[in-house]
Parts: structure tokens; C-alpha cells; sequence
């Protein structure tokens, strides 16, 4: 088990084992680990598990026909909940053909068990890399992932169950959001919303879910605050000893603010992951666009800190830079105040009654 995994399983498996709590959410028949078959559907020949959750197994497999590997994701169970499941699947992959979520191939029966063909992501969980991780290392994958949920939810679904193991990051650093299980759509049946039900991994649930509530977009967004919030800072937002600690605390206690966990970090980052976790739904950010500006203008903000290198100096060396006609590059990782020394120096020498073009 990798440390990622560790991190991603490791608070489930004290509420009986990861899965455990989907299928009680769900209200599914209890898993019925029936083997699948070598070659499914006589064109998929099973090579290997990939993973596996509470509706079934995923495998990877080759397409003879196509003649390329693929995911196949093989349900068990052929109850009501599994077919709504299946069918709530394919209909958001089917309307979600946009960069960043998993493309569905193919599906069918075979044997008494549906099944779905996806692409094959190669990739580690959310964020892709050892937690807690660097803001630098993680902002790429973060600001693509809100990218892909702003469309997403444009195309009218909202994914519901978004946490790391259904978050793949390639090893350019590019997520692809997979399990659409519990997704909700315009044009997706809701009748399988059991009234009250914890539907998800309650470790990443908003507290509307966790209460049964209707959930919108900003649940997902709520999501993605805990995956970034524990990225970062490597700390659940709600800590606890079990399920029904965290989930108590999540209802009646805000979170310790990132920024007093994480030193160092751009005070507008913590900002917006913290907005991102607020309670009430019409605190957080209205829309995954309106977060991923707030993460991506990062260190424009009046609130990003000055430049823990000493933001005066540095600007005064770019003004002194500037006055005797030299060029001067200001670098550093994003978040670590380039902005602010540039506007600071530009500030300063157009008090000086020089021109001062921005580019770029
Ligand atoms: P479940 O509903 O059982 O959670 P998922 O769709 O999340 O099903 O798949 C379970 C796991 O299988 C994922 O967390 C991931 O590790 C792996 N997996 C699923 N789909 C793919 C895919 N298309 N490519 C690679 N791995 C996948
Ligand atoms: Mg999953």
C-alpha cells in the first residue's frame, strides 16, 4: 500500500473497511466478489485489478477489437440500485465528453453482470504526489481540476462523490475525473436519491449531504476544499477518531484555518480553500470558476502576503535596477510574491513620473 493510499483509506478502514461505507450508504446488496471472466464480452481480456469499490471491480483489460488497453469497470449485483447506478454512470459520461473526465468506450451484460469500457488513466490519486504537498507542486493539478468541474458542472451534472481515488493525476500533472456513480443531472433520473441517504464517502461529504440535504455544485466544491486542505496541509479538515466524530465535528465546528497549518502558504490559496469548506453553501464560492480565479490570481490579492524574501528590498532593487537602465528578472515559484514586488516597484517609479508598461 503506498502512502497515498494509506492517506486516502487509511480513516475509512476504521469504519470497517473502505467500500463498507458506500455500500451502506447506497443501500447496494453486499459485494459479491464473483470472479469476472478472462475475456468479458468476447472482446475484453481481463489483465489486471485497477481497483475496487462498493458497486464493483475495475479491471484493466486489452480491447482485441480496438487492439488497446482499457478500463473496465465490472458491477456486481443486479438489483435496482445497481442498474439506477450503472445507468447514472453512463448517462453523465455520455454527456460529459470534455477534456479531464474519463471517456467511456463501450458498454453491455456479460454473464449476469453489466459493465463499462473507459480509457485507461495512468495516474496516482489526488493530488499525484506525497501529501502534504507544496503549493507550487499542486496548483497545476488543482487549477485543472477545477477547470474540468467548472464544465462539469456547466453540462449541467454535479459529480457528487468527489474525493482522491476517484481524482486521477497523470504523470504530467493532469486530473481526469473518474466515477460519475452518484452523479446528478438535468437529464439524469433521480429517482434512486433515497430520501436522507448518505450517498459518497462521507470523509469529503459537505455538510448538506452529510444532512441528506439537496446538494449542488458547491458540495463538489466543498469536496475539493477537503482534498486540497489535506493535500496541503497533509490534516483532515475535521479530524476525529471515527466516522461519526468527523462527521459531527463537520456539522458544528469550523475548520482550523490552512494557513495557521500550513506557514508559508499564499495567504490568498488558504483563503480560498477555507471559503471552499465553509458550511453554509452560499458562503463558499459560487461557482468552480469563481474558485479557480480566487486560486489562480492567488498572489495578486490584496491580501497575499508580501514576499517573505523582504517584499521592500526586493522592490527597491528592481527600482534601482530600472533607474540605471538595467534589466532585472524577478523569479521564484508562484505564490511567493513576484507580483506583489513588481506592482510595489512599478508603484514606486511612476511616483517618479516614469512610464511603466505592463506585458504579459
Ligand atoms: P467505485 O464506484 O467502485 O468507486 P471507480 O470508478 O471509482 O468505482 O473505480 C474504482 C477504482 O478503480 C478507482 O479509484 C481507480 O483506482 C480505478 N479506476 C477506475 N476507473 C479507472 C480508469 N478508467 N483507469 C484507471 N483506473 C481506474
Ligand atoms: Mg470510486
Amino acid at each position: 500500500m503506498s502512502a497515498d493510499r494509506e492517506h486516502e483509506e487509511g480513516w475509512s478502514a476504521s469504519a470497517g473497511g473502505s467500500g463498507a461505507l458506500t455500500t451502506m450508504g447506497l443501500g447496494l446488496d453486499p459485494p459479491v466478489f464473483a470472479a469476472a471472466p478472462e475475456v468479458i464480452a468476447d472482446r475484453y481480456r481481463v489483465e489486471g485489478l485497477l481497483g475496487s469499490g462498493g458497486a464493483g471491480q475495475v479491471f484493466r483489460a486489452f480491447d482485441t477489437l480496438a487492439g488497446r488497453p482499457v478500463a473496465v469497470k465490472w458491477l456486481f449485483g443486479l438489483s435496482r440500485d445497481h442498474l439506477h447506478r450503472v445507468r447514472r454512470e453512463v448517462a453523465a459520461l455520455r454527456a460529459l465528453r470534455v477534456p479531464g473526465v474519463v471517456r467511456l468506450l463501450d458498454e453491455g451484460a456479460d454473464g449476469g453482470h453489466r459493465f463499462l469500457v473507459m480509457e485507461l488513466v495512468e495516474g496516482r490519486p489526488f493530488p499525484g504526489c506525497r501529501v502534504p504537498a507544496a503549493w507550487p507542486r499542486v496548483r497545476p493539478t488543482a487549477l485543472a481540476l477545477l477547470e474540468t468541474l467548472a464544465r462539469v458542472h456547466q453540462a449541467g451534472v454535479v459529480h457528487r462523490d468527489l474525493k482522491p481515488a476517484n481524482v486521477l493525476v497523470r504523470e504530467d500533472g493532469q486530473p481526469v475525473i473518474l466515477d460519475f456513480g452518484l452523479a446528478r443531472g438535468r437529464e439524469m433520473g433521480e429517482t434512486i436519491t433515497r430520501q436522507g441517504a448518505v450517498l459518497g464517502t462521507p470523509r469529503y461529504q459537505a455538510p448538506e449531504q452529510v444532512l441528506g440535504e439537496a446538494a449542488d455544485a458547491r458540495a463538489d466544491l466543498y469536496a475539493v476544499g477537503v482534498m486540497l486542505y489535506e493535500a496541503l496541509s497533509g490534516h483532515p479538515p475535521h479530524p476525529g477518531r471515527s466516522v461519526e466524530d468527523v462527521l459531527r465535528s463537520r456539522l458544528d465546528r469550523s475548520t482550523v484555518p490552512l494557513a495557521e497549518r500550513v506557514p508559508g502558504l499564499p495567504l490568498g490559496v488558504a483563503a480560498a480553500v477555507d471559503r471552499m469548506l465553509a458550511r453554509r453553501p452560499e458562503d463558499r464560492f459560487p461557482t468552480a470558476l469563481d474558485a479557480l480565479a480566487a486560486l489562480r490570481d492567488e498572489d495578486l490579492g490584496a491580501e497575499a502576503p508580501l514576499p517573505r524574501l523582504g517584499g521592500g528590498e526586493r522592490a527597491a532593487a528592481v527600482v534601482a535596477a530600472a533607474r540605471a537602465g538595467r534589466s532585472v528578472d524577478v523569479v521564484g515559484p508562484r505564490g511567493t510574491g513576484r507580483s506583489t514586488v513588481l506592482r510595489e516597484a512599478a508603484a514606486r517609479l511612476a511616483a517618479e513620473g516614469r512610464k511603466v508598461h505592463r506585458l504579459g
